[in-house]
């Protein structure tokens, strides 16, 4: 491979793929893989993505073998503890919170199991993929339980009688539904996150990782954006700023052969539900249009 190109690694078939590639398309990437590919070329950036498990990320950045990462704060956090207990330091650097790859690391019972706070765990059984963040989790409440680590299917522990709860990823609780467990504590709030190596690399490589980074930023900020058009008398101008949900110093525009009527126009950085609509014309506003924004740099 060539070495002066960026390398980025990405999961490869999982629950983060497709919002990674979706980032990086939206960052203006052009990639050619072809089918099965490991590794997808940047046509357009001097950049190629590197596809492999989650799990593999962390050291792969650690190695140098990759500059740039996406993964689950779960996975970084977890090699960064596991590191950490090895008595060495994780080499790979958080550089951006991401939108999507939502979920929480919970603790869940069997749903007929009783629950008084985290002191029904003492001396209890919990399944678990990630023993660090558990073990942080039980030495920072003062708790003593047995951590089983299991490489997956966590969720059938109890019912198999290896483990009384698990530890365990949820985002919508249907999982822990169908297998009889409820939830009961956050040990961790997840998102995916942008990595890259500690190194200082070559300039070239760096001018690109700070382009990359600012693209990040512009499309994570127009995701919730919306421009929004309308008119409205001069003296509902107070009210229908402060209506205006995250926008800066809207644009006022005069209406021509109406003196006491404006345009105005103005970015919003949150979504613009109907009810801010509905206020807003109550307000005294009209001619309401909320449009998509495509691209955005500050
Ligand atoms: P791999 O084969 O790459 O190791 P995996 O089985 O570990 O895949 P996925 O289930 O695809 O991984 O999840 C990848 C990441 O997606 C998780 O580590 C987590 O950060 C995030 N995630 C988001 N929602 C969920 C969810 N409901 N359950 C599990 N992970 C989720
Ligand atoms: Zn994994």
């Amino acid at each position: 491979m060539d070495a002066a190109r960026l390398k980025l690694a990405v999961q490869k078939a999982g629950r983060l793929t497709d919002p990674s590639l979706d980032l990086l398309v939206r960052c203006g990437l052009k990639l050619s893989r072809g089918k099965d590919q490991l590794v997808g070329y940047g046509e357009n950036m001097p950049l190629d993505v590197l596809f492999v498990r989650d799990d593999d990320i962390p050291d792969l950045v650690q190695e140098d073998v990759c500059d740039l990462g996406l993964l689950g704060l779960n996975v970084l956090e977890e090699k960064r503890l596991e590191f950490a207990a090895r008595g060495g330091a994780a080499r790979f650097m958080p550089v951006r919170r991401l939108d999507f790859g939502r979920c929480r690391l919970s603790l869940a019972i069997p749903t007929e199991a009783s629950w008084q706070g985290v002191d029904s765990l003492r001396g209890k059984r919990i399944a678990t993929t990630y023993p660090f963040l558990l073990e942080r989790f039980l030495r920072e409440r003062e708790v003593t339980a047995h951590i089983v680590t299991l490489a997956g299917a966590v969720e059938i522990a109890p019912r198999l009688k290896r483990a009384d709860l698990i530890c365990d990823l949820v985002a919508s609780g249907a999982t822990l539904e169908a297998n009889h467990l409820r939830e009961v504590e956050t040990v961790l709030e997840c998102h995916a996150v942008l990595v890259r190596t500690p190194l200082i690399l070559p300039p070239e490589k760096e001018d690109w990782v700070q382009r990359l980074l600012m693209r990040i930023d512009g499309v994570q900020q127009v995701r919730e954006s919306k421009y929004i058009m309308l008119h409205a008398p001069r003296s509902a101008l107070p009210e229908i700023a402060r209506l205006l949900p995250g926008s800066e110093s809207p644009t006022i525009i005069p209406l021509e052969g109406s003196p006491d009527r404006v345009a105005v126009h103005a970015v919003c950085r949150e979504n613009v539900f109907w009810e801010t609509l509905e206020r807003l014309k109550q307000a005294g506003a009209s001619a309401l249009l909320v449009l998509p924004v495509e691209k955005m740099l500050a």
